[in-house]
């Protein structure tokens, strides 16, 4: 894998263009103001956000006004990563081992369970953190932390 300066808001442009006939009827909100950067390999980067997403949009499938919230934000030197959705969120029960390989609630062919744990193994490999938690309403976040990195030359 080849690190380099990668832009998050790129990450996330990717994976919506990628699943924009999904999006159609769902409504997006962008959290981000301006371009922030960190070390990561470009693909994989985009992977766990195509996998946070698809997650997301799985879990509010039966959602009568389905959100999808997408947010950027540094502090001290670290990108905070957010992907937060509308949808039923993760049973307590169910949070400490949604990051394992094959854990899914899903019925097979629509899930194998590696989504979260191949995306916890890349984020931890680029020395951040990923962690699920639900909002007080309805609904799941995943949060993603990675080092900051300089604009690129
Ligand atoms: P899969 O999507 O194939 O089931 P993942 O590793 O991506 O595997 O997710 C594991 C499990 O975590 C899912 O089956 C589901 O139970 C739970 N999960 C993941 N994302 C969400 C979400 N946004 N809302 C509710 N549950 C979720
Ligand atoms: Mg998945």
């Amino acid at each position: 894998s080849s690190l380099t300066a990668v832009s998050v808001p790129a990450c996330f442009d990717y994976a919506l263009r990628l699943y924009q006939n999904r999006l159609r009827n769902i409504e997006v909100v962008r959290h981000w103001e301006q371009e922030v950067w960190v070390q990561a390999d470009l693909v994989r980067l985009e992977q766990v956000l195509v996998n946070l997403i698809g997650n997301a949009l799985q879990a509010m499938a039966d959602t009568p006004s389905p959100r999808l919230t997408l947010s950027i934000e540094t502090q001290e030197g670290q990108v905070r990563i957010g992907v937060t959705d509308t949808g039923p969120g993760i049973p307590h029960a169910h949070l400490s081992r949604i990051f394992e390989p094959f854990f899914t609630t899903k019925s097979p062919g629509s899930g194998l369970g590696l989504g979260l744990s191949i995306s916890a193994r890349i984020i931890k490999d680029l020395g951040g953190n990923i962690e699920a938690d639900n909002l007080p309403g309805a609904g799941a976040r995943f949060t993603i932390t990675l080092p900051q990195a300089q604009r690129p030359e």
